[in-house]
């Protein structure tokens, strides 16, 4: 299935529910960042919560950063996620691979490490940002951005993402987050039904592979409590907003001395964009243009 969004409410809105499939962008930035099994299973998990994280997000330009820090061998995992369904990101040693835990499963936590923090910013498009900072639970980013929802934003949640590679690639990718409103929180009840019945569910990418649509899905763990799914099917990609030129424009950064070596001594320079592993050259001519514009500047200012 095309990678995609829904949402959805139950109990009188004061459930929310949004769902998300991210097979192809998850296999999109396997490929670009030449990651390894595990670190598939970071990146994805987490670009997989940024895309749920921001759908909740009201004005249209509105973003979330998640970046997770752990002491564990693939350093920090970075994802900028977009209400309008846009997500990029990357994990600082793509290389590192673990083996599989005791029960076979992929070992997130172990590589990410089970100390160390997460952050969340999330930016409307004006004013300070809100950003937010709590301590790693597992390292297996499920629990530790639940725990952030449920401590930092205050909100109930359910988060469940998950991705499953085979030696193709990523076979599915995705996840699920459903939150208790104000209105419904002081329902106890509410949120240990839930948490129940997302502990029944075998797991959100056997659901995509056993071919369970996200409607099903909601279906089965909502359908019984007024459940309205929404008719609006959001696409997602993976998206970079990086160019030629942005990225000509960062060099002015190194200061005119640098970009002097590298007109005389490289003849050029080459610039790779974290987000999205592109790589941009700038050639001699291209550089020189950076460093007038840079002394002009310097004149001016
Ligand atoms: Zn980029």
């Amino acid at each position: 299935m095309v990678d995609q969004l829904i949402r959805a409410t139950a109990a009188d809105g004061g459930i929310r529910a949004v769902s998300v499939i991210t097979t192809s962008l998850t296999e999109e930035a396997r490929q670009r960042h030449k990651l390894s099994y595990v670190a598939t299973a970071a990146l994805g998990r987490t670009m997989a919560a940024g895309l749920l994280f921001a759908s909740s997000m009201k004005r249209p330009g509105s973003r979330v950063n998640i970046r997770i820090e752990g002491d564990g061998p693939l350093g920090g995992v970075t994802v900028d996620a977009g209400l309008d369904g846009t997500v990029r990101g990357y994990v600082t040693h793509p290389e590192v691979e673990l083996p599989p835990t005791a029960n076979g499963k992929m070992d997130v936590g172990g590589a990410v490490g089970h100390n160390g923090y997460v952050y969340v910013i999330r930016d409307v498009g004006f004013g300070y940002p809100y950003s937010s900072t709590v301590e790693l639970v597992s390292g297996e980013i499920g629990d530790d951005l639940t725990h952030y929802l449920a401590t930092s934003e205050q909100t109930p949640s359910a988060l469940m993402v998950g991705v499953f590679s085979d030696t193709q690639g990523v076979a599915a990718a995705g996840g699920l987050l459903i939150q208790i409103m104000p209105k419904a929180s002081r329902d106890e009840t509410l949120v240990e039904l839930l948490e129940s019945r997302l502990g029944t569910l075998a797991g959100f990418t056997s659901l995509l592979q056993a071919g369970k649509t996200l409607p099903a899905i909601f279906d089965e763990l909502l359908g019984d409590m007024g459940l309205v799914i929404l008719p609006e099917v959001q696409l997602v990609r993976f998206h970079c907003g990086c160019s030629h030129e942005r990225v000509l424009n960062a060099l002015k950064l190194f200061g005119a001395e640098e970009l002097q070596e590298m007109i005389q001594t490289d003849k050029g320079a080459e610039a790779t964009c974290e987000f999205c592993s592109t790589v941009y050259h700038a050639s001699e001519e291209e550089l020189a243009g950076v460093l007038s514009d840079l002394q002009k500047e310097v004149v001016s200012g």
